[in-house]
């Protein structure tokens, strides 16, 4: 199952940034530290202009994935992500930490995050990244009773949308249970080509990978996937608050030269490439 690509296009591109700004570090790490919170304060003021200079210079437009907590703090920044052509899509409401949610609160996240998208950016949104990328087993129900259409938080491919399912029984010595597939697409993502764990200095972890051997793996992934898997999807995580530091963007501006320097690359919204998918076109 593949992508239906343009003419003379072979492999999707998504660099999705998430405009997490504050609230990854409020609902993720569960922190008000002023340190912290300047850090996401760089990703709206510093991060996403230069991040969506670099996108116009390069004829990229994407997917943004927003808390609509971003869209609130920081309405200017998002107004000029929404003015250069992006896609927005739903990122929760404040980073809220998803996998510890009862099914009312949830629900009332989703129906929330739905209204105040609708009010703020003037259209509902058709995709969900979870925030941190974790979900409940309630979560795809709850997006298909909203209109959803797509996902985009989960890791069970790497380069080919899939309907997912979830497991709803843990058996040590049967084996595992899962459910029906569900209605809505999944474009797959991976920790490993997600900049915010890589680059970010974490309390707690004082490990931060080099930007030689991330931009390495970058390229190493694209390198597979524009061989052997053709009419595939190529999804990077990015975040304004690390991307957009200088470094960090320097080898972001590299990724994208080193891959535009390869015939037949399309760089969709996260939309785009849902409607271009073709379940009965068979992938290697
Ligand atoms: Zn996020």
């Amino acid at each position: 199952m593949a992508l239906t690509m343009p003419a003379g296009k072979r492999l999707a591109v998504s660099l999705g940034p998430d405009f997490d700004a504050h609230s990854v570090w409020m609902g993720t790490f569960r922190s008000t530290s002023q340190s912290d919170l300047s850090r996401g304060e760089f990703g709206a003021e510093v991060g996403a202009p230069r991040l969506l200079d670099t996108l116009r210079r390069y004829g990229i437009t994407t997917t943004w994935s927003v808390p609509t907590h971003t869209m609130q703090t920081f309405p200017g920044a998002v107004a000029a992500v929404v003015e250069a052509g992006h896609e927005i899509a739903a990122h929760g409401v404040w980073h809220e930490y998803v996998p510890k949610l009862e099914l009312d609160e949830e629900r009332r996240l989703v129906e929330l995050q739905v209204r105040l998208h609708e009010q703020l950016i003037g259209k509902r949104p058709r995709g969900y990244r979870s925030p941190a990328l974790d979900i409940t087993n309630n979560t795809f129900a709850v997006l298909e009773e909203f209109g959803f259409e797509w996902d985009s938080s989960l890791m069970g491919r790497d380069f080919y949308p899939y309907h997912p399912r979830l497991v709803t029984e843990i058996d040590k010595e049967q084996g595992n249970t899962f459910s029906d597939p569900y209605r809505l697409l999944e474009i797959p993502v991976s920790w490993g080509l997600d900049d915010f764990p890589e680059l970010e200095l974490l309390k707690g972890n004082a490990t931060q990978q080099s930007n030689e051997t991330l931009l390495a793996r970058w390229k190493a992934a694209f390198d597979f996937a524009y061989e052997r898997c053709p009419g595939g999807i190529v999804t990077l995580t990015l975040h304004p608050q690390t991307i957009g530091r200088s470094y960090n963007l320097l080898m972001l501006e590299a990724f994208i030269g080193y891959v535009q320097s390869h015939d037949g690359v399309w760089f969709p919204t996260i939309s785009e490439a849902v409607d271009a998918w073709q379940p009965d076109v068979t992938n290697h």
